[in-house]
């Protein structure tokens, strides 16, 4: 009879050697350590796996759940029954059945107790903890909790954290009714707390024109329709989403969400914040000298990256955008790299940027992640350099919906191209910002010292567009192709270019 020999448990590699403390029985030195649970701290923490497979990876965040998807808690989980919001907002259980939201189930990830136990290694998560300072000669980070923990590589995966305005700050601070009655908007809590108070309240105030203000002021209408919330939306822009869109795609969402139920409040700035006692409602001074009154306000005005970091690192943050200044490896300091919202990076075919969406936080995550985990042994090892150029998509409707890849900023000289209601006048399309009707699709090219840097492509989704041409790109990889291929944007060449994206 053969016997089997046992086998041999597998040799330490450097990524493999955690230490505990011999006080706390917890982690006290790990070979890699990510600060953020967030998408770019896991795309890391993959990636770290992927490439070095026997690797110990301890991931710190501050949040209760691991890992998840924000996109759907503004747009989907609105228009879901509670039961369904509850299973998917529940990391337990069979998540391909039950969640999209979440990454991987909580049980994916090892106790930190017992991380150095784990022979094949494995992903780490400190919950419900922050890291309040970084030494980078030491290598070493100081949690809240006071323990102490050396790394070999780390990196910032921080997000960012909702923008406050200083005259709801104020009021706050002055009156309790107000704090309790503004929300701000980030996480699955904030998701959870918002739509409790929204089903108790008669009316809201959304301060913001951007994404999470349209979003939400569109999916508040899902709540309108059970129980007759009054939304309104306040916003500076004349148009909502004017910071990303051309004024015509900008006043055309405007009307759609206008035609959704929002009573809009275009050019208006919040000049003051009151507690009417009597009304027992907010009172929103607007800098027109209208006022509105409301149960609730969410202010949705922009996020500010975490960097609370960088004062005890001595790190470099960007004076424009902030975010932390990494290079196009995405490397801050020696052993050190940032990824997603928190980071300013250098895209080597646009300049400088800092990014907010989950595409990016993936992709760059990715990135950090097989740097982290090259050999630096190895004088022939190869970094990757960050060259993805990411998307990120809008959906308000089923035609109101879009993608976007490069520099989408409404401050660049844009071009339209829209397909012309049939019967169309000609055989191709459309020329610039003619069609009046913009829920056919469309392509916005935006153009930058005479080339294309930006594609946002209205209304034409990948599924319709491979249905035609077998082996076609998707168009979100042909827009990253115009963009790498730095196209000149004469009249003629845009043209072709709008009948590529099959937009005729
Ligand atoms: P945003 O940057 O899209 O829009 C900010 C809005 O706030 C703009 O209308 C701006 O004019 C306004 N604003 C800024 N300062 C103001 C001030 N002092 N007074 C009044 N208004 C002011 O940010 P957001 O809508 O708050 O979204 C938050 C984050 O979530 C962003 O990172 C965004 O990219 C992300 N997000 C993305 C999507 C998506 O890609 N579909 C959806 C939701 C949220």
């Amino acid at each position: 009879q053969a016997t089997l020999p046992a086998p041999a448990a597998p040799a330490d590699s450097p990524g493999s050697v955690v230490t505990m403390s011999d006080r706390t029985g917890l982690p006290s030195r790990v070979p890699y350590l990510i600060i953020g649970s967030g998408f770019a701290g896991m795309a890391a923490a993959r990636a770290i796996r992927a490439s070095d497979p026997l690797s110990k990876v301890l991931m710190i965040g501050d949040e209760p759940y691991p890992p998840y998807l924000r996109p759907p808690l503004s747009k989907e989980l609105w228009r879901r029954k509670d039961d369904r919001v509850k299973a998917m907002l529940s990391p337990l259980g069979d998540m391909r059945r039950n969640s999209w939201l979440f990454v991987e189930p909580d049980s994916f990830f090892i106790e930190p107790r017992r991380l150095h136990l784990a022979d094949t290694g494995g992903v780490s998560l400190w919950k419900g903890r922050r890291v309040i300072a970084l030494d980078i000669a030491d290598k070493r980070v100081t949690l809240d909790s006071g323990d102490r923990i050396e790394y070999g590589k780390c990196l910032l995966a921080t997000g960012g954290r909702p923008r406050t305005l200083p005259v709801f700050d104020a009021a706050a601070a002055q009156s309790p009714e107000v704090a309790a009655r503004t929300a701000y908007f980030r996480n699955i809590d904030d998701f959870q707390s918002l739509r409790n108070k929204a089903n108790q309240a008669k009316s809201v105030i959304v301060i913001g024109g951007g994404f999470l203000g349209c979003e939400l002021a569109v999916s508040l209408t899902e709540v309108a329709k059970k129980t007759g919330l009054e939304v309104h939306q306040v916003f500076k822009e004349s148009g909502t989403l004017a910071h990303v869109l051309p004024p015509h795609l900008s006043e055309h969402t405007s009307k759609f969400i206008a035609q959704s139920g929002v009573a809009q409040y275009p050019g208006e700035r919040v000049t003051s914040v009151d507690w009417d006692s009597a009304a027992g409602q907010v009172k929103v001074g607007l800098s027109s000298g209208r006022s509105l009154s409301a149960d609730l306000c969410l202010v949705a005005v922009g996020i500010e990256a975490n960097t609370q970091l960088a004062e005890s690192a001595g790190l470099e943050i960007d004076p424009g955008d902030g975010g932390f200044l990494v290079n196009a490896e995405l490397e801050a300091r020696a052993d050190l790299y940032a990824a997603g919202d928190a980071c300013s990076y250098y895209d080597v075919l646009l300049g400088r940027r800092r990014v907010e969406h989950v595409n990016h936080a993936e992709e760059s995550g990715a990135v950090a992640g097989r740097n982290m985990a090259s050999e630096p042994a190895d004088p022939d090892r190869k970094r990757s350099t960050y060259q993805h150029q990411s998307s990120f998509w809008c959906n308000l409707a089923n035609t109101l919906a879009w993608d976007a890849v490069g520099l989408v900023d409404s401050r660049l000289e844009t071009q339209s191209f829209f397909a012309m209601p049939p019967p169309a006048s000609d055989d191709g399309a459309a020329g610039s910002d003619t069609a009046e009707d913009y829920q056919y699709p469309g392509v916005v090219f935006y153009l930058k010292a005479g080339r294309v840097v930006g594609i946002l492509l209205w209304n034409l989704t990948d599924e319709i567009f491979q249905d035609k041409k077998a082996f076609a790109p998707s168009r979100l990889n042909l827009a990253r192709k115009v963009l790498a291929e730095r196209q000149l944007a004469d009249p003629a060449a845009l043209q072709a270019l709008a009948r590529e994206f099959d937009v005729y």
